[in-house]
């Protein structure tokens, strides 16, 4: 934890070495001791502390300065340290006015210079002080702080991304908690800067304003480059298929890179409860999941990169792939397990309020945040089924709209029998969402109810969609080969009539996860005809690298 601050101020020289000298002696192993030589300069300085969250125990200032007094001084600070212990270095014609300051100022205490011997005409008075301030003083926190709010789709965004590669940090909505004491100073201490939402500020006292997720994840130590050029086995995505692949690949001695555009976990890292993976009989949460399959990943070597793949191209028996940022680095096995990503919804006010209000997918972020209020589920699919589960532990009331009669033929039956017995979660039938309205953020939604054909206009502070998904693979068209939804074949899909592809030049047929290229594999739920589970992806990502080992066996 970082030691608090003693600041003194002095326009002398000499008298400001020697009070800095004294409180080093006295108080350098619990405190750090600062000084400066103006008044304005300091104040900008606790401005700069403050806003990197710095404790600041006392400010000691001479009443004599030019500018600014010592007592004027101490007023300023005041409003930007209110906690700290206020002292004035007065001469002895200055008593009567430091006297006065005491009452008029709130100045704690005030010292006549020269205050030889310290050890009897300073530390007692300041140890006294320094107790006192330790007794009612709370630690600020020490770690990344991230202002923003609520409604803002970017803090979404950088919340978002932050939780779910779990890097822990303080979150401060400067429009809820602006009356907050202390959120108040430290927008004071931003000044304009504060309009530049989101901001993240380091421990490290260095901040980034209107931050996006690739900007911070390199000042958190997530790497967004490859470190070298050349890998045995290149994974894109790393969901569980990628992970387990990663897993797999790194503890058979295969020189390993996992490229991940969002967080590591993919879909399943969105799950709040996924209760049939096996071997976790009470469940547990796609985040803890993913955060042990990084650990374990990690310990086998494999390197992260956060990053998006944008394209790939063949040298020889070398994969090369083009990160969206330029850079390059080659492979000679590629496994492509990117998932899929939701489908979009078409309705009115959609596009306009994603991110304040409209979701896709988990929102694992926002559930807490939706604390008696109304929130819609849209679909009726497990994955629909699980979020209600979770914001009805947060909300007031939680419709799931379904286009169908009922969940029966989409959802679970574990999961349909624990909705029953939620209170707060309400099944809307027949209905799906006409519009949704909203200035700045959701505040209701238009429902159509298809068996009644009217539209009913309800209020609303969340949609948060689940409505199935689709592959993302545009950036793979032309080189590998795809079903008519984007979906990549792979072994005996690609063969017809015992024929495989034309433009396959080995002897032997592509492997069961192999696509039209050799040594690029798909695994996990981007593979056409793959069963989209977490235990299939895990499955396939593992598997498949026994088939790249062969392929390697092979490779010149
Ligand atoms: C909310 C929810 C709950 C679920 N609950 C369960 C459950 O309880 N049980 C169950 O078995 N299944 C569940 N599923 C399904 C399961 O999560 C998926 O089947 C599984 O995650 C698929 O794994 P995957 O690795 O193939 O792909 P994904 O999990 O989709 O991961 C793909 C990853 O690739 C990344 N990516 C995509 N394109 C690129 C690119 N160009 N460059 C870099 N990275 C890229 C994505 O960011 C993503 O992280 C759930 C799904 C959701 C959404």
């Amino acid at each position: 934890m970082a030691k608090p601050i003693l600041l003194s101020v002095d326009d002398d020289a000499d008298v400001l070495r020697a009070i800095e000298r004294d409180l080093r002696t006295n108080y350098g192993g619990d405190y750090r001791i600062i000084g400066s030589g103006s008044p304005t300069g300091a104040l900008d300085l606790l401005k700069q502390l403050k806003v990197r969250n710095d404790n600041v125990a006392l400010l000691l200032a001479d009443q004599r300065m030019p500018h600014l007094d010592g007592v004027g001084f101490l007023q300023e600070a005041m409003r930007i340290y209110p906690d700290a212990k206020r002292a004035l270095l007065t001469a002895y014609a200055d008593t009567n006015a430091a006297i006065g300051a005491i009452n008029q100022a709130s100045i704690h205490y005030f010292f006549m210079k020269p205050w030889d011997p310290p050890a009897e005409h300073l530390y007692p008075q300041l140890d006294d002080l320094l107790e006192d301030w330790q007794a009612s003083h709370r630690p600020a926190y020490e770690g990344i702080r991230v202002l923003g709010t609520r409604w803002s789709p970017k803090s979404y965004e950088l919340r978002d991304f932050l939780a779910r590669n779990h890097v822990p940090y303080q979150w401060i909505d400067v429009e809820i908690s602006a009356s907050d004491p202390e959120t108040k100073l430290l927008l004071d201490a931003l000044g304009d800067e504060t309009a530049r939402i989101p901001i993240v500020l380091f421990p490290d006292g260095s901040k980034l304003l209107e931050c996006v997720p690739a900007d911070v994840a390199q000042k958190v130590g997530l790497r967004t480059r490859a470190q070298t050029n050349f890998y045995d086995l290149a994974i894109i995505g790393g969901g569980p298929a990628g992970l387990a692949a990663a897993v797999y690949g790194a503890s058979e001695g295969l020189h390993t890179v996992m490229v991940e555009r969002e967080a590591p976990g993919g879909q399943a890292g969105m799950s709040s409860r996924i209760e049939n993976y096996l071997g976790f009989p009470a469940g547990l949460s796609g985040g803890d999941l993913a955060r042990r399959a990084v650990v374990q990943a990690q310990r086998f070597g494999v390197e992260i990169i956060a990053a998006e793949a944008s394209g790939i191209r063949m040298e020889g028996p070398y994969r090369i792939i083009q990160l969206a940022d330029g850079s390059e680095f080659s492979c000679h096995a590629l496994m492509i397990a990117t998932g899929v990503q939701w489908r979009r919804l078409e309705a009115p006010g959609i596009d306009r309020l994603q991110g304040a209000g409209v979701y896709y997918g988990g929102g694992a972020t926002e559930a807490i945040s939706c604390k008696d209020e109304i929130v819609y589920v849209v679909g009726g699919a497990n994955s629909a089924g699980q979020a209600a589960m979770n914001f009805a532990k947060y909300a007031k009331k939680v419709y799931i709209l379904v286009r169908g009669s009922s969940l029966s033929s989409t959802m679970s039956q574990y999961l349909i029998d624990q909705i029953k017995e939620m209170p707060n979660i309400q099944v809307w039938s027949h209905a799906s969402v006409a519009e949704v309205h909203g200035a700045t953020h959701v505040e209701e939604i238009s429902v159509l109810c298809s068996d009644t054909g009217k539209i009913e206009r309800v209020p609303a502070s969340g949609v948060f969609i689940f409505i199935g998904a689709l592959p993302r693979t545009d950036w793979l068209a032309g080189i590998v080969e795809r079903d008519d939804r984007g979906f990549l074949l792979t072994g005996p899909d690609l063969v017809v009539d015992g024929h495989p592809p034309k433009s396959w030049t080995l002897e032997r047929d592509p492997f069961l996860l192999e696509t039209n290229v050799p040594g690029i594999f798909a695994v996990g739920d981007v593979r056409h005809g793959s069963v989209k589970r977490v235990a299939s992806g895990v499955g396939e990502g593992s598997v498949a690298v026994q088939f790249i080992h062969q392929y390697l066996s092979k490779v010149q």
